[in-house]
């Protein structure tokens, strides 16, 4: 008898549907920042954090252009104050990822969303800030020495390295800028492609065939990250020989892509083929409806803190004028 009140009481909280005025899905800049907006707006936010609270920030040690902190900042404490922020002016941040949706294509339609694949939250407007994960070889020796000298961002880590021997992994035009951007902080940049050629602009490849401290081997793939706490040096392998070489460097760049964080909405909002969330025009309005997506989710082309949040601010107003419009 006992076990089948029980069994009962968990079938009605497995099927809540909980209603709620603004859903905000993921916790990095983008996220918080629309957070803010949307609180002081009384639109009642509830963030789900997901995966990764603080978002790809939480992996950076020291924040450097963020504007706003003279002697910079490292990233997770920017993230608990963002969230602090958020919270003071009553958002309410809930651990748990969204799992799956179900989108609503009429105007004024309830958009449905499961959390961690059981409760419910319908709201007719979503604030999409699930961001993007920088690709990794994946190698051991790379993952051991993440935030020991291994990092997916020049812009954010190149400082650090200044005036020191640094190497680069990739090919596309972010690695040929992040190599062309670390050429004017370290004294050496090698590249390392794994192709016969570079898949970069050809405008970008022959700017960074034409700075002097770059040198660029083609055909070379990592072999492994030398160094115990911190890089030390890397072994590369030319793939096409086989033949493996040492190189001395204290920091190593991955820039082999990024995947934005859009799996669970594929097939229901416009993409592009990577992923990233199509937006209209200079709004963060989606092709559904009361759907709005800002930060990394929708932007392969500056992928900052500082534009991240920016755009997130945008989707604050774009869905506070949508829920006005309603009424
Ligand atoms: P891309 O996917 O264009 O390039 C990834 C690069 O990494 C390729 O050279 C690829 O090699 C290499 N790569 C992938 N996996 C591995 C691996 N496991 N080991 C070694 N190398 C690997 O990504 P980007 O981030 O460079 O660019 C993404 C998009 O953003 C592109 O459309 C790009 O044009 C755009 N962009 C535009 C900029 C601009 O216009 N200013 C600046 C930055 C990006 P391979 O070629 O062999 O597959």
């Amino acid at each position: 008898m006992l076990m089948a009140i029980l069994a009962q009481n968990m079938e009605i909280m497995s099927t809540e549907i909980e209603r709620i005025h603004t859903l905000i899905v993921g916790s990095g800049p983008a996220g918080y920042t629309a957070a803010i907006y949307a609180a002081r707006a009384d639109m009642k936010p509830v963030i789900y954090t997901g995966m990764e609270p603080g978002g790809q920030l939480t992996t950076t040690t020291e924040v450097d252009n963020f504007p706003g902190y003279p002697e910079g900042i490292d990233g997770p404490t920017m993230m608990v104050q963002l969230q602090q922020q958020a919270e003071r002016f009553g958002t309410d941040v809930r651990i748990g990822m969204v799992t799956e949706v179900e989108l609503s294509k009429e105007v004024g339609g309830w958009h449905k969303a499961t959390i961690d694949g059981s409760k419910v939250v319908e709201t007719q407007a979503v604030i999409i800030a699930t961001g993007a994960s920088a690709k990794y070889l994946g190698i051991p020796s790379e993952q051991k020495l993440r935030g020991g000298g291994v990092s997916a961002c020049a812009v954010c880590d190149g400082f650090f390295y200044k005036g020191q021997e640094v190497a680069i992994v990739g090919g596309g035009d972010t690695a040929a800028e992040e190599a062309s951007y670390l050429s004017k902080i370290c004294s050496k940049v090698t590249m390392l492609v794994r192709k016969e050629e570079m898949r970069a602009s050809k405008a970008m490849q022959h700017r960074v065939e034409s700075i002097p401290n770059i040198e660029v081997l083609y055909n070379t793939e990592v072999d492994e990250v030398l160094g115990d706490s911190v890089v030390e040096g890397l072994r590369m392998k030319n793939n096409k020989t086989g033949a493996t070489s040492e190189i001395a460097i204290t920091g190593l760049f991955i820039a082999i892509g990024h995947k934005p964080n859009t799996d669970i909405f594929k097939g229901q909002l416009e993409m592009d083929e990577v992923g990233y969330i199509k937006t209209v025009g200079k709004s963060t309005k989606t092709n559904i409806p009361g759907v709005f997506a800002c930060g990394d989710a929708q932007d392969k082309e500056y992928r900052q803190a500082i534009t991240a949040a920016g755009t997130g601010c945008m989707a604050a107003l774009d869905a506070e004028r949508y829920l006005a419009e309603l009424e």
